[in-house]
């Protein structure tokens, strides 16, 4: 498919560095001028098309596709690929919009409007898994952005990449909102039959109207459902990930039992699910639609995440405990979101330890992970969280909890010392 350009800027390839490819040069032109940019490392030339109106795509050569997730992180896996930076989702809650501001764009509709493509990220991919030090483990993609957003028809940029992992040996989780995960289905199929792969799709929101005024980008849920049921249907264990679950929005004891109920009949097999998270970039933007979209809603809000960027420990635990019997009735598995202020005390904590500890010691670097989540009751983990709430990715500590698997799964670890400040939930 050829774009229908109606304004293109192009410029001599000049090759991205680092693992994000789109760092900004520090002649940057400001978030005004992005349409014309030339401050991206590595841009090819920026398109529009009516296709895809009001929005702009920066196509860039990467240098490098797979990016290392930083030691003090509190997500449970070290390897991520993001073949965009920006998404046409345009979720207002998405935690990822801050990261548009390296780039010199804003976090708000240049996040939505704005997207980098790494237009090489599955030849570059190829070329990093195929080196001897390559260790195979874990990669997670959509934990940054939606790999599956709407230019992904478009670009077509997974079936390479998807085709290099498996190839490689590499097991990988996919975790999307889009519909387009369809298409590669079959594709996804075969390298399950390769390497252990985990599908997720993030569902937050039952309700058609406020999901198209909070997600508006995304497919209607009804179409990601069906997704999910396309997928199982394929002996994929998919994941939903019910997040972010935002208070006195989808938080009813009948909004839940609704979603956990048609997250059921589709076939999924387990749910993750997490309180709304208001980080900088996302708070601000969220924030002014609560006050735009429900005014009665603002000062309720602004007291729950005026000291923090996470809800309160006493609503975790209330929707735990409101979240509990209902999936029990529904028969779902399910894990609490990973990324809550304890658990990003344990990774800095366990950052620390790993930086002091001598090679090969408990906490040394390469004994702290092994896989997803953590097992903490029958069929139960804690696992890691959705795009668009906090940027993890599903879990999975038996193997076989998610995914359609034919690996053997990565070892599971965990550092008893410090495992009681990960919150128990169930
Ligand atoms: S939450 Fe996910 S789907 Fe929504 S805008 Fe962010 S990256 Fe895209």
């Amino acid at each position: 498919m050829r774009w229908t350009t109606e304004a293109a800027t192009s410029r001599t390839p000049e090759p991205a560095s680092g693992a994000d490819a789109a760092e900004p040069s520090p002649a940057s032109a400001p978030a005004e001028a992005a349409p014309g940019l030339f401050s991206l490392r590595g841009l090819l030339r920026s398109v529009r098309t009516p296709e895809f109106a009001g929005m702009t795509f920066h196509e860039v050569l990467a240098k490098s596709a797979l990016n290392k997730v930083p030691p003090a992180s509190s997500m449970p896996f070290r390897w991520t690929v993001n073949p965009y930076r920006g998404c046409s989702h345009a979720c207002v809650y998405c935690f990822a919009r801050s990261t548009h501001t390296y780039l010199d764009m804003d976090a708000g509709r240049d996040f939505d409007r704005q997207v980098v493509v790494k237009v090489n990220a599955a030849e570059v991919l190829a070329a990093e898994l195929a080196r001897p030090r390559w260790s195979r483990e874990h990669v997670a993609l959509g934990t940054n952005t939606d790999p599956y957003q709407r230019a992904e028809g478009h670009y077509r940029l997974m079936p390479g990449i998807i085709t290099a992992l498996a190839e490689s040996g590499t097991p990988f989780s996919v975790l999307t909102k889009g519909t387009l995960l369809r298409r590669d289905l079959p594709l996804l199929a075969q390298a399950a039959e390769q390497v252990e792969v985990d599908l997720a799709m993030s569902i937050a929101v039952f309700d058609d109207k406020l999901q198209q005024a909070v997600e508006p980008g995304t497919p209607r849920t009804a179409a990601r459902l069906a997704t999910v049921r396309a997928a199982a249907d394929l002996g994929f264990r998919v994941t939903v990930f019910l997040m972010p679950v935002m208070p006195k929005l989808t938080d009813s004891r009948a909004q839940l039992d609704e979603a956990l109920r048609s997250i059921r009949e589709a076939g999924a097999a387990r749910v993750v699910y997490g309180a709304l998270h208001l980080r900088p970039g996302a708070r601000e933007w969220f924030l002014a639609w609560i006050d735009r979209e429900h005014p009665e809603l603002s000062s309720r809000y602004q007291r729950m995440y005026a000291g923090s960027s996470y809800a309160s420990a006493r609503y975790r635990e209330w929707l735990d405990e409101r979240m509990r019997p209902l999936l029990r009735k529904h028969g779902l598995s399910a894990s609490a979101d990973e990324d809550t202020p304890e658990a990003r005390r344990f990774a800095r904590l366990r950052a620390q330890r790993e930086k002091t500890a001598a090679p090969g010691a408990p906490g040394a670097p390469g004994g702290r992970r092994g896989g997803y989540g953590r097992k903490i009751g029958a069929g139960e983990e804690a696992g890691g969280s959705a795009h668009g709430a906090s940027g993890g990715g599903p879990g999975d500590t038996t193997g076989s909890a998610l995914g359609r698997t034919s690996g053997s799964t990565p070892g599971l670890g965990g550092i008893p010392a410090l495992e009681p400040l990960v919150p128990t939930l169930f």
